[in-house]
């Protein structure tokens, strides 16, 4: 019988490692001296706690363009859109899934002392204050930050307490694997996280059905059913959302067919939500060699086919005026005005 990771239990035990709420300090990768570091293009900044990250919309002419968080973030600090951007990230040092082709080494990913530490928010606004050229988007990533929701409103507050709420877009990651965003904040929480007006958030969703989700992240397949149940509340509650799919399965039987399914399942959520939803190409480097086995190498291959699939339902689906507009500016139709 597959044996599966114990997700519930992880993102409880590593909860109780990853945050102080009383002091309101947060676990946070150090990047020095890591497996992680021998990966950046350029060394970490803010003293080894955050590294510069420059996302890129054409990385594959074979493949959809990746316009998040470019697009979002352009909108949002009103600047001209482009094909690049520089951001601020952070991680958070635990993570309760073990996705194979994960570019974040899995130490750190448990929450060791050799590689993290706990930093209030205000010191990471200090040391993103003090950087030369800093970027004006910061993205809070992982390790997943849902585990400790209270770091994005935490942050939101401190940008707000320093007037730059309207300087800095901020961006988050969320895996869909916990619903501590609903269990441990308050609605006034949330109202607030939901009306702060330079915000976005992308939902990863990690397969197009619950084997491909299995495969990839080495949770148990009922998993998948539950990152849309979180999805639809998130859609429900009115946050400026957008998705990611990875498209890396071993088992191409029916595959447009099941791309078809998945298309459904985003269009019962929101009937635009595919439209700001992103294939992810996963590709090998770093830490991901290690991991490879026959079936993740042939996965490889098939998330090729998988895209065609995507890209012929989203053309059945859409007009090409749709299908062309900027990811920021497609409407979720069930969004609350902020
Ligand atoms: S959910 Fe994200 S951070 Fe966690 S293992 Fe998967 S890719 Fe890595």
């Amino acid at each position: 019988m597959a044996q599966y990771l114990q997700s519930e239990e992880m993102a409880q035990r590593y909860r109780a490692k990853a945050i102080d709420v009383p002091n309101q300090r947060i676990l946070i990768t150090d990047f020095r001296n890591s497996g992680q570091e021998e990966d950046l293009s350029v060394p970490p900044n803010c003293g080894g706690f955050g590294r510069v990250r420059h996302f890129v919309r054409t990385r594959d002419a074979n493949w959809p363009n990746n316009p998040l968080p470019i697009d979002p973030a352009c909108r949002a600090l009103n600047l001209p859109f482009q094909d690049k951007i520089r951001a601020q990230v952070f991680q958070n040092a635990v993570c309760n899934w073990r996705c194979w082709y994960c570019f974040v080494p899995f130490p750190l990913l448990d929450g060791r002392k050799a590689h993290s530490q706990m930093m209030s928010v205000g010191q990471l606004i200090d040391l993103w204050s003090a950087e030369g050229d800093r970027p004006r988007l910061i993205d809070l990533s992982g390790g997943q930050p849902e585990i400790v929701p209270e770091w994005i409103l935490w942050t939101m507050r401190e940008l707000s307490a320093r007037n730059l709420d309207q300087e800095v877009y901020l961006w988050s990651d969320d895996n869909l694997s916990t619903d501590y965003f609903w269990t441990c904040l308050t609605n006034e929480d949330r109202e607030f996280v939901r009306s702060y007006p330079m915000y976005g958030r992308v939902c990863c969703l990690k397969g197009f059905d619950a084997q491909s989700f299995s495969f990839n992240t080495s949770a148990g397949p009922e998993e998948y059913d539950r990152q849309f149940v979180l999805l639809r509340r998130l859609v429900e509650l009115g946050l400026d959302l957008y998705c990611y799919v990875t498209l890396t399965t071993e088992d191409t039987v029916n595959l447009e067919a099941k791309i078809s399914t998945f298309v459904d399942r985003l269009r019962s959520l929101d009937e635009n939500l595919p439209l700001r939803t992103i294939p992810l190409k996963i590709q090998v480097f770093g830490p991901t060699q290690n991991r490879l086995t026959p079936g993740r190498t042939a996965s490889l291959m098939n998330q090729c086919s998988a895209v065609d699939a995507w890209s012929n339902e989203l053309e059945r689906r859409y007009s090409t005026s749709s299908r062309a507009m900027h990811v920021s500016d497609v409407p979720l139709v069930s969004r609350r005005a902020v």
